[in-house]
């Protein structure tokens, strides 16, 4: 057992929380994850509607009893998302933890905290962390530049973030981006961090609800298979490389300063990328994976992932690490 502050906050066993993965992380794979011991985390936005997403934690109630969260993420979008309406959702579906990524969580802390909810903010910069903090939420998710999805502006790697973090904040701090194997576990506690945070290493479980097909292109894929796009449009988002991002970045490339979200909506769009995850064609659209894919070598469960993982820190910890001080 790896007992640390964060476990003890968010009443779990083991220190692995879950990503809010747009159009992956559901009912399904939070429970599972929160089945094995870790923190599932289902995202606000991937469902259709409010009444959906109070629908959604109901089905994810009837999976488990264990503790599990949603993520609200603010984000730039192709059509305008209704955030103050799923933050409400959220709070009338009685779920007691919540991740805030994206921007400024500030409008929704206070509600949040009004209805006893535990609030987790997902961050990129130590700037942005101390705000947080001075805003109420009671955990920082510290996002390196190894992360899926929208990476932020700075480019700094957990290997530096995860330290300052931890200097900087008084409340607990967990490392995101790049994790998804026990040695990196036991990397992050050393640096100082409360816990891990994974999403890309999800997608790759029996239970994540995507084509079998996108698992094994994980599987099959090197660290060097994301690529960065949007930048020009200071909302970079780290995606796998297929044809659709080297198109993007091609794109952004040609049109340098001149570069809006219009030259390439149609290949970004959300509702094009979630195609991927149902039909299997990893061709067919933009999605999100991290570097972490080059560590990524099998499709176990979720109890079984969480459980190796935290074994394997154990080792590291108690065995390598313990018989090097001479
Ligand atoms: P979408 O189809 O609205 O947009 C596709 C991509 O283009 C997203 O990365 C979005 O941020 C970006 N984008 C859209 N309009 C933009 C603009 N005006 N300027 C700069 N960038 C712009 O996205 P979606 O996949 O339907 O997702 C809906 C929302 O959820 C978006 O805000 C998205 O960023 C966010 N999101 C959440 C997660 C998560 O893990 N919770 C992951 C990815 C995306």
């Amino acid at each position: 057992m790896l007992k640390t502050r964060f476990t003890e906050l968010m009443g779990i066993e083991h220190p692995i929380c879950q990503g809010g993965m747009q159009w992956v992380a559901k009912a399904d794979l939070a429970a599972a994850v929160s089945n094995g011991g870790g923190l599932g985390i289902m995202t606000a936005l991937t469902q259709p509607d409010p009444d959906a997403l109070i629908k959604e934690v109901e089905r994810c109630r009837t999976m488990t009893d264990k503790p599990f969260g949603v993520n609200l993420t603010i984000l730039p979008s192709l059509k305008p998302i209704p955030h103050a309406e799923y933050a409400q959702a959220i709070i009338d579906s009685g779920v007691k933890i919540v991740e805030t990524a994206g921007n400024n969580p500030g409008k929704f802390i206070d509600m949040f905290k009004a209805a006893g909810i535990k609030v987790i903010h997902k961050c990129t910069a130590v700037r942005h962390a101390l705000t947080a903090q001075r805003l109420g939420v009671d955990a920082i998710s510290i996002d390196g530049f190894e992360c899926a999805g929208h990476v932020g502006e700075d480019d700094i790697t957990n290997q530096i973030l995860i330290p300052l973090a931890v200097d900087a904040l008084d409340i607990p701090v967990i490392g995101s981006g790049g994790f998804g194997e026990g040695r990196q576990l036991a990397a992050a506690l050393a640096l100082g961090a409360e816990g891990i945070n994974m999403g890309t290493r999800f997608m790759a479980t029996k239970e994540a609800p995507i084509h079998d097909a996108v698992k094994q292109r994980l599987v099959d894929a090197g660290e060097r298979d994301s690529i960065l796009i949007m930048r020009a449009l200071r909302n970079t988002s780290r995606v796998f490389r297929n044809t659709v991002s080297e198109q993007v970045a091609q794109i952004e490339k040609e049109k340098g300063m001149a570069f809006e979200i219009g030259d390439v909506a149609e290949l970004v769009a959300g509702a094009r990328g979630k195609n991927v995850y149902g039909t299997g064609d990893v061709e067919e659209g933009m999605w999100s994976a991290g570097m972490v894919a080059g560590v990524i070598h099998d499709v176990p469960t979720c109890k079984e992932l969480i459980e190796r993982i935290v074994s394997d820190a154990e080792e590291v910890i108690r065995g390598r690490m313990a018989k090097l001080v001479a």
